[in-house]
């Protein structure tokens, strides 16, 4: 793919008509964070590439997929509610995006063919490795079985952590989340207090990849007396950026990490699909904590 140098690219007097385009879809779009984080990223590389937003209503993905080939943008990044629709759409899908028959990244290929990718799952991982913390061999407990807990336990799975159990309200989407683990896994009922207490116990890693803690909740998805010193407890909830489990989970002596890293990650890891490029994790990091702030 070819990609020009140019310092400055985010200022849009200096975008010419060699500049290229990517943007994010999805409805709603206009509180996306998206365009900062990603017009960030290409600043700190000095790629002449620029990100925008486009509000695309539900059932119009093939459509958009038509508009990437037809303006000739160079990527795109997909968000709720077209991931699933945007995979069955496009050309090819990612080994990832085929496990979860779910894409948040489609790049172009010169002959003009369209692969979806997820980088969701691999966006949490690296966003762990960064801290210092390593999957493999590790027994993760995620509460939740949504497109976010999937790509989750999908890259888990590919990262080696040795057990996975996941917990969800509807224990139906947990049993068909935890097929993604392929046997290293459980699937539990939210109402199955033993067992989630035994596995909470037995977890380095704690996930909540539920909506729960989202702005205006004060609900937590799991009790704070099972967590402890020995565990590292992660809300992908990144709004807001304290939530009220990251607060109990400190109050208890937890290490916790919020949602913006993988946020950003999965960020990241879309630039390097579209460009070979890998950006400023850390500047994409304080631009999107700048955002919410
Ligand atoms: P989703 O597909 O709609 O799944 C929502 C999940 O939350 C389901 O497992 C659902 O359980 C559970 N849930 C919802 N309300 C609940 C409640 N009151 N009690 C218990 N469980 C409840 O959503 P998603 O795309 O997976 O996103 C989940 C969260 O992750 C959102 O807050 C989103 O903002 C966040 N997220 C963060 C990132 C990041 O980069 N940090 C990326 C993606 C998503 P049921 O199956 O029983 O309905």
């Amino acid at each position: 793919m070819t990609t020009q140098k140019q310092p400055m690219s985010h200022d849009s007097s200096m975008i010419t008509g060699r500049t290229k385009v990517v943007a994010v879809i999805g409805h709603p779009i206009e509180h996306s964070l998206s365009p900062a984080i990603h017009n960030a990223g290409f600043r700190s590389t000095g790629l002449d590439w620029v990100y925008v937003a486009f509000d695309v209503a539900a059932g119009s993905a093939s459509a958009a997929l038509d508009s990437v080939r037809t303006l000739g943008l160079a990527g795109l990044s997909v968000t709720m509610p077209h991931k699933q629709d945007i995979a069955m759409a496009v050309d090819n899908l990612s080994p990832s995006a085929r496990n979860l028959a779910s894409v948040n990244t489609v790049s172009v290929s010169h002959d003009g063919r369209l692969t979806g990718h997820s980088t969701d799952g691999d966006g949490l991982v690296a966003s762990l490795q960064e801290l210092g913390i390593d999957v493999e061999d590790r027994t993760v407990t995620i509460f939740g079985a949504g497109g976010a807990a999937r790509s989750v336990i999908d890259s888990l799975e590919r990262h080696r952590a040795s057990r996975i159990c996941v917990v969800n309200r509807t224990l139906l989407a947990a049993q068909r989340a935890i097929e993604l683990a392929h046997g290293r896994g459980l699937a539990v009922s939210g109402d199955d207090r033993g067992t989630i207490a035994e596995f909470v116990q037995n977890s380095e890693i704690v996930i909540n990849a539920t909506s729960v803690g989202m702005s205006g909740s004060d609900d937590l998805v799991l009790d704070p007396r099972l967590l402890g010193s020995q565990h590292v407890v992660v809300d992908l909830v990144y709004h807001p950026l304290e939530t009220p489990l990251l607060r109990a989970a400190t109050e208890r002596g937890c290490r916790v990490v919020d949602g913006i890293g993988m946020l950003v990650h999965q960020a990241a890891l879309q630039q390097v699909v579209w460009t070979g490029v890998r950006p400023d994790v850390q500047e994409m990091n304080r631009v999107a904590r700048q955002a919410l702030s």
